[in-house]
């Protein structure tokens, strides 16, 4: 079944995403196994990238696009993803203008439609905003790796529990003792739930028994070793990362389009 071109493209940027993300559940879910092998963090990066690239790759080869010159199915490359061969007529094209030439015929409403364009300063800002996130998570997830592979794991226990109750939320701080080597150290959770809410992960309760992963070489550099305790951090700024980077790019492609037809 051959799509539009512009239909084509935008599931090929929906479904990298998806298994962008797939990619790292699917990189969580190794490491609750338990295994720890010292290409984690290449396989951490392997699994979000390799997961994006054959998740579209295999939906272009089910639904190809159709080739601009003769009109037959057209697959992307695989070392050049944007670049199509048609297996039609045999020739090449560039995917990204193939979009952008059928994002541009006329439609009936687009002088109305383009004086309510958007200002795209919003967008560059959004852009720019999600790129930064995403990097940061991407930091922040990397640490988040290298205490799986590289910590240890010792006994901790949670010592004190300080409530703060505000009108519509109580405020929640836990500090959790750990022993490294010989040292005793201390960790700070802090964490909110709104009133009449039950607290979703992670909540600690004061004397509670938890395990915590620490870098021997930096004793300091430590977190309570759950999947939720390393992890959601990063994936809720991965995704709003990514979500601004998708809708900031795609509003930045679409106000070009009024721009080039004049
Ligand atoms: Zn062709």
């Amino acid at each position: 079944m051959l799509l539009r071109m512009t239909t084509h493209m935008h599931f090929r940027i929906a479904l990298f995403f998806a298994g962008f993300f797939g990619g790292f559940a699917l990189f969580v879910l190794y490491k609750t196994l338990g295994v720890s092998s010292p290409i984690d963090p290449l396989l951490f990066f392997a699994s979000m990238f390799g997961g994006g690239f054959l998740l579209q790759m295999i939906f272009s080869r089910i639904f190809p696009a159709p080739c601009p010159m003769c009109g037959a199915a057209a697959f992307p490359t695989l070392t050049k993803p944007m670049l199509y061969a048609c297996h039609g007529c045999g020739r090449k094209f560039d995917g990204g203008m193939a979009y952008a030439f059928e994002a541009m015929a006329p439609k009936p409403s687009n002088s109305l439609w383009r004086k309510k364009l958007p200002d795209s300063t919003m967008m560059w800002i959004m852009l720019v905003f999600g790129i930064v996130v995403l990097g940061g998570a991407l930091v922040f997830a990397a640490d988040s790796v290298r205490l799986l592979v590289k910590g240890v794991t010792t006994e901790a226990r949670v010592v004190k529990v300080s409530v703060y109750p505000l009108r519509t939320r109580m405020d929640y701080r836990a500090i959790i003792a750990y022993k490294a080597g010989d040292s005793e150290l201390t960790l700070d959770r802090s964490w909110s739930v709104d009133v009449g809410h039950s607290c979703l992960s992670p909540c600690y309760y004061e004397g509670e028994r938890l395990k915590v992963r620490y870098l021997p070489a930096e004793p300091t550099k430590a977190n309570v070793y759950s999947v939720f305790d390393l992890f959601l951090g990063p994936t809720l700024f991965i995704l709003i990362g990514a979500m601004c980077t998708l809708v900031g790019s795609v509003a930045l492609w679409r106000a070009r389009r009024p721009r080039l037809e004049l």
